[in-house]
């Protein structure tokens, strides 16, 4: 096994991973800017005309907002990796240790997370753990605010809130704000100590082992050693943050000795929403005018499914340096938050974007649908997916409350969590799957060049069987798999 076919490990400019169009590259630039992972709009071009001139033409951003090339080959891939270089763009290396699109810049976050994640960054380097921890390993540093990191998984969580002792860390293991359990809430150092702590636990199980790998023994006495603050939170003035990860997650002490079980999810609006995280969750989306300080706004604009040709993307940017931005940066939740432009350009920017195909609305059923390149795109893809995502969002906008996942094949890229609805590519054609993620067995099948159909009929018996004021996601849940199904089958 090469560097180049490593799976399950982050492509970065020297690791391409391979997929079924070819190799794969990921780049984390490091914050040129103001925010905390900014480009300029030239080098933004810059790297899309390589990514035009060696791979497919095909750009990504994903749902933890990594830039994406895709279509590469060996020899590609290389030139691709010395033109980056000489664009002069660091890429983040070492464990990931992620903020939030708008930390440091956000008037309303409760505390820059940056001077956190770095002390963090620091410590994991100096413990001497970077190359004993898996590439997938990552902790989140969340400070609040407008954007937050509520969707985005990772092993070690700390969320800013606010107590009455001043600011505050809550730490959490494994998963998104909503899964992950919390079992400490402490100061700054303390955080930064119980984060490498972790993660120290984590690398003596191998390069294998994830915090979900930790016993509720271990993470006890790391609750234990360190001082876990008395549960005088403060309201958060933020609609998403601060005590709410508090009071809904609960520590894995408290529900071993309870003897709880983690409770089974019924569909519902927070399953789509919740589960697999793609795209906003109860977090905002980075779509639309976010206000910054000074009567400064930043805007955001969505690629369209985590993705759009680059030719598109340089056409914004264009668009964008030439009315004054001085900084896009990536956000997770597959967008573009643009900056510097002045506030009158802001229309300008989101009608070309509109234009072009990007996503402009927070509302715009797109935002709804997962979907992976599929076929032609990929090898392994046995539906046309995006195809498939265009109709139904373009036919169905009034019942997607809920999130539907569209994959090409069992692998279920875009959404490896469950969706309320999967529509995955297999031999006998469009499987729907519900409730489960797109490795389960599917309810029932259609031809995959009629799978839109079939969610249109899902539509029409949600349109014609929900009661006044349910949503579609309540309504499947009521409806059932097998009710579900036999729609989706209807001629
Ligand atoms: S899920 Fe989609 S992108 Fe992933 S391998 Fe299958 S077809 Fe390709």
């Amino acid at each position: 096994m090469n560097a180049f076919s490593r799976r399950g490990a982050c492509p970065a400019l020297s690791a391409p991973m391979q997929t079924g169009d070819g190799l794969l590259v990921r780049l984390n630039p490091v914050a040129g800017g103001p925010s905390s992972g900014g480009l300029s709009p030239k080098l933004l071009i810059g790297i899309a005309e390589s990514a035009l001139r060696h791979g497919n033409g095909i750009m990504e951003v994903t749902a933890r907002g990594s830039l994406q090339i895709r279509g590469l080959t060996t020899d590609s891939a290389g030139r691709l990796a010395t033109e980056v270089d000489a664009l002069g763009i660091a890429v983040r290396t070492g464990v990931p240790v992620e903020t939030g699109p708008l930390a440091g810049i956000d008037p309303q976050e409760i505390a820059d997370p940056r001077p956190l994640a770095e002390r963090i960054r620091a410590a994991v380097e100096e413990a001497g753990l970077t190359h004993r921890l898996g590439p997938k390993v990552s902790v989140v540093v969340d400070g609040g605010g407008q954007l937050v990191m509520d969707t985005v998984t990772a092993d070690v969580r700390l969320n800013a809130v606010r107590a009455s002792a001043g600011i505050l860390w809550a730490v959490s293991v494994t998963g998104d704000s909503q899964s992950a359990n919390l079992f400490a809430t402490v100061d700054e150092d303390a955080a930064r100590d119980v984060a490498v702590a972790v993660l120290r636990m984590v690398a003596e199980k191998g390069r294998e082992a994830h915090a979900r790998d930790l016993s509720e023994r271990q993470l006890a006495s790391l609750a234990s050693w360190h001082s876990v603050a008395p549960p005088s939170v403060l309201p958060d003035i933020s609609p998403t943050r601060g005590e709410i990860a508090h009071s809904r997650s609960p520590s894995p002490i408290s529900t071993a000795a309870e003897g709880v079980p983690a409770p089974e999810l019924p569909i519902s609006p927070l399953v789509g929403e919740m589960s697999g995280r793609t795209e906003g969750g109860a977090s905002r989306k980075p779509i639309g005018l976010f206000p910054l300080a000074g009567d400064t706004f930043t805007l955001g604009i969505a690629l369209p499914y985590g993705s759009m040709p680059a030719d598109k993307l340089i056409a914004l940017t264009q668009t964008a340096l030439t009315l004054g931005a001085t900084e896009i940066c990536l956000a997770p939740g597959r967008a573009l938050l643009f900056l510097g432009q002045p506030t009158a350009a802001n229309q300008t920017l989101q009608h070309t974007a509109a234009t072009l195909g990007f996503v402009t609305s927070a509302t715009d059923p797109r935002t709804r649908i997962a979907a992976c390149p599929g076929t032609p795109a990929c090898a392994s893809g046995r539906i046309a997916t995006r195809d498939i995502a265009e109709t139904i969002a373009a036919e169905n906008a009034d019942i997607l409350d809920f999130t539907l996942h569209i994959s090409g094949c069992a692998k279920g890229c875009a959404h490896p969590g469950p969706a309320a609805l999967t529509i995955v590519g297999g031999e006998n054609g469009a499987g729907l799957v519900v409730n489960a993620t797109a490795k389960a067995l599917p309810a029932g099948y259609r031809p995959g060049y009629d799978a839109a159909r079939g969610i249109g009929r899902v539509a029409a018996m949600i349109r014609s069987t929900r009661y006044q004021g349910e949503t579609a996601a309540a309504c499947l849940t009521r409806l059932g798999p097998a009710g579900i199904a036999e729609a989706y089958r209807q001629e």
